[in-house]
């Protein structure tokens, strides 16, 4: 028997065989709004692109073997992913979701879902008592975000996806799976229904395109979705989805050194005397790196930390970084830093999610790591 391909050579070779009218390697952009009918609906699986794309399918069956999903959806962001989700959802129903999300995901849940009489409520995930108190007779959805942007929670997802079903079978325990990406952590397999990925991020790879999606084995989600993705049409168009399966190529490689110069970084952070506190899953500091060691394949290449005196300091030393740029977004080949409070998570001020100002938010590149750490060296002698 065939042995099953393994993760990179999906990453690189699934839903992606050669073209069959050019032979071309890589997959074709296929730059096109319509599709040329032989006779009134005779076609080649293709009638009009907001309904399917062939580049596009591509994406959706790699990103889907990525994930080992038996379907996947490919969105215009990671946002229009989470919106679609969100539509599958009626009034009166409860989303349970981590106190700690993207500012992007608590706006969109608070500002317009909240409104069509959707409840939602967040409990902190990495406490599992927390996650049983919070489930309610109503609940349809446990959102996780792990790890969660920015204060880098890291959640149990097999714990909480047992707990949820047991309590209420009909729940889809969902996972925003950008952070770590499915090289690093695989949540269907710890037994969650359905991952949400913002492909701008890691999947992507190179900061040049804007995407989503979402990938799940349960037809009765899928269904609604693909529904709602013709009808009304988050749809990415081809050349957004041509970048995202180039980006996927590399994702294994780029995760390992993402993983291994982000922990050279937090080291270099956490013994540093101007720097008062570090957050890396990767550290055995980190109160759920047991959590992140069981689940994750390397804890990522996302660093939270907080330096000595105060707001004025971190608005200083954000500005003074040369390598490290900054910017919102993460996930590229290059470093970024930023100050979720003022940037990313601007949202959640004044809500429990409220994110403090001094905390900054490091996406850590693949740069050459002593560049990187003497970057923040230098940065930090100036505060
Ligand atoms: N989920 C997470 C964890 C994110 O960080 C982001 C964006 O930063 C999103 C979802 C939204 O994705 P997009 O910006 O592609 O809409």
């Amino acid at each position: 028997m065939e042995n099953q391909p393994r993760f990179e050579t999906l990453a690189i070779h699934a839903g992606q065989a050669p073209d069959p009218a050019t032979g071309a390697v890589m997959t074709p952009i296929y730059q096109t709004s319509t599709y040329v009918q032989q006779g009134v609906g005779e076609h080649k699986g293709y009638d009009y692109a907001r309904t399917g794309n062939p580049t596009r399918t591509a994406l959706e069956e790699c990103l889907a073997a990525l994930e080992g999903a038996r379907y996947g959806l490919a969105f215009a962001s990671g946002m229009a992913a989470i919106d679609t989700l969100l539509k599958l959802l009626n009034p009166g129903d409860h989303v349970l979701a981590s106190n700690d999300v993207y500012g992007g995901t608590f706006r969109l849940f608070e500002k317009q879902y909240r409104k069509y009489g959707i409840e939602f409520s967040y409990a902190e995930l990495t406490d599992l008592p927390a996650v049983s108190a919070g489930l309610k007779s109503n609940t349809r959805y446990v959102w996780i975000e792990t790890p969660t942007n920015p204060r880098l929670k890291v959640a149990d997802i097999r714990a909480i996806a047992q707990m949820a079903h047991a309590y209420n079978p009909a729940i889809r325990v969902i996972v925003d799976n950008t952070f770590a990406t499915p090289y690093l952590q695989q949540p269907l397999a710890l037994g969650a229904d359905v991952v949400v990925h913002s492909t701008t991020k890691y999947l992507g790879g190179h900061s040049d395109v804007v995407g989503g999606a979402v990938l799940t084995s349960d037809a009765a989600v899928y269904e609604p979705l693909q529904f709602l993705q013709n009808a009304a049409g988050a749809v990415p168009g081809p050349m957004d989805c041509f970048l995202v399966l180039r980006g996927l190529k590399t994702l294994p490689v780029r995760m390992d050194r993402h993983g291994e110069n982000a922990l050279a970084v937090a080291q270099f952070l956490a013994d540093h005397p101007k720097v008062s506190d570090v957050i890396y899953p990767g550290l055995d500091s980190h109160p759920q790196h047991a959590a992140a060691k069981k689940q994750m394949r390397n804890a990522g290449g996302m660093i939270s930390f907080f330096i000595h005196g105060g707001e004025r300091a971190t608005r200083d030393f954000v500005a003074r970084t040369k390598f490290f740029a900054l910017a919102e977004s993460l996930g590229g080949v290059e470093s970024l830093i930023e100050i979720p409070a003022a940037m990313t998570h601007g949202s959640t001020q004044g809500s429990p999610l409220e994110v403090g100002p001094g905390l900054i938010r490091l996406s850590v590149g693949l740069e050459n790591k002593d560049d990187l750490i003497d970057d923040l060296r230098q940065a930090l002698m100036g505060v």
